[in-house]
């Protein structure tokens, strides 16, 4: 089924709970409905959203929305090692990682509680405790509406690489995701040594599938803010990519300062959310505006007021006192729009 919706207000639709008015949101339930849906109610641009949680909006939406709402998962194949499966755009990330967990397939857990929706996970290739979506994807469906045609992109040619893929480049506002395929093991593939995690599942009762959820779920319902309750977008920064040769002399002068290698031997991953904290913000706001007091890589929306352009613009001052005191730039996660 088709649903259309004009001229509304789109506060429900984004995690930060800007108010801005979209000119028009179609949803739609099958694929099959794709083409009908642009020759008929498609007529300028038009773009794709998922739950809005990785989306600042700055501005009212004349675009047209489309949001798949998909929600089936299939089992197209599996053996005693793996199960290969292709899961709809439209169905909660969260309810896949759930049923991957009761089903006892390995390969999700780490990603519990990311919020958002089964299409977008491949668009930032999702990640949180050394695990990434590239990790389990193995195809990715799309609509190409330029063609009227669906193709099928394996994973090899989908760009993944720390919250980048082809989905924010070449692809970018040319295909709509309507499906993903993911190979999950049946062989027990713990990932454990990040964060708080091994401590956690060890407090539940040891290492299991299920423990290893529930740890996560209850590290992340303790350091990230409900967006029930209060406006944000997760991670409103990446953490920066320096070289190693940078990352030592900034080690030399502040020893404490985590570093995580790469794929490159001469590139350093240094945590955003640490120099915003050294730079003394965590937990600072302005106006209707704020960095979160448990992790200050997340900006939240403190009033329930803040508009988008108020959100950059703090996000501005916050990039600039990092620049300032360490000579690094760090880049946005969220969509800006
Ligand atoms: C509290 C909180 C915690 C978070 N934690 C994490 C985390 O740990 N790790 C992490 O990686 N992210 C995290 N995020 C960010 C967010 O959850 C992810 O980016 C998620 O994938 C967004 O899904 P969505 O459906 O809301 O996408 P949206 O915000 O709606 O869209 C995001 C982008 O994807 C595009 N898009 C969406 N659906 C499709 C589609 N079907 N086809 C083509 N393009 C599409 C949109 O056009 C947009 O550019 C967090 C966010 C919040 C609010």
């Amino acid at each position: 089924m088709i649903r259309i919706f004009e001229n509304i207000d789109i506060s429900a639709r984004n995690s930060f709970k800007v108010h801005q008015q979209a000119a028009k949101i179609v949803e739609f339930d099958h694929n099959d409905e794709l083409s009908q849906l642009f020759a008929e109610h498609i007529k300028g641009e038009w773009m794709a959203l998922g739950g809005g949680n990785n989306i600042l909006f700055t501005r009212d939406i004349e675009p047209t929305l489309i949001v798949p709402c998909n929600c089936h998962i299939e089992i197209l194949s599996q053996n005693e090692n793996s199960a290969h499966i292709r899961v709809g755009a439209g169905l909660e990330w969260d309810d896949l990682v759930a049923w991957s967990v009761e089903n006892d397939l390995w390969g999700l857990e780490n990603l519990s509680l990311i919020p958002g929706k089964v299409g977008a996970a491949p668009v930032q290739n999702i990640g949180a405790y050394g695990a990434e979506a590239k990790d389990c994807i193995v195809n990715v469906e799309m609509y190409f509406p330029e063609q009227g045609n669906f193709i099928t992109l394996a994973a090899e040619h989908c760009n993944f690489a720390y919250r980048e893929s082809v989905f924010k480049h070449t692809l970018k506002g040319r295909v709509i995701i309507t499906a993903v395929e993911f190979m999950l093991s049946k062989q027990a593939q713990p990932k454990l040594g990040y964060g708080d995690v091994t401590a956690k599942v060890e407090e539940l009762g040891g290492v299991s599938l299920k423990n290893i959820r529930d740890a996560i779920c209850s590290i992340r319902r303790y350091k990230l803010p409900d967006t029930a309750v209060t406006g944000n977008a997760g991670s409103f920064f990446k953490n920066p990519i320096v070289s190693t040769t940078i990352a030592e002399a900034l080690a030399a002068q502040y020893p404490d300062m985590p570093r995580y290698g790469t794929s490159d031997p001469h590139s350093t991953k240094l945590a955003a959310g640490w120099l915003i904290d050294q730079c003394g913000l965590k937990g600072y706001s302005e106006g209707n505006v704020g960095v979160h007091h448990r992790q200050a890589l997340v900006l939240i929306n403190t009033t329930g007021n803040a508009t988008g352009s108020e959100v950059i613009a703090f996000a501005r001052k916050v990039q600039s006192a990092v620049k300032e005191k360490f000579g690094i730039e760090i880049d946005t996660e969220v969509n800006i729009l």
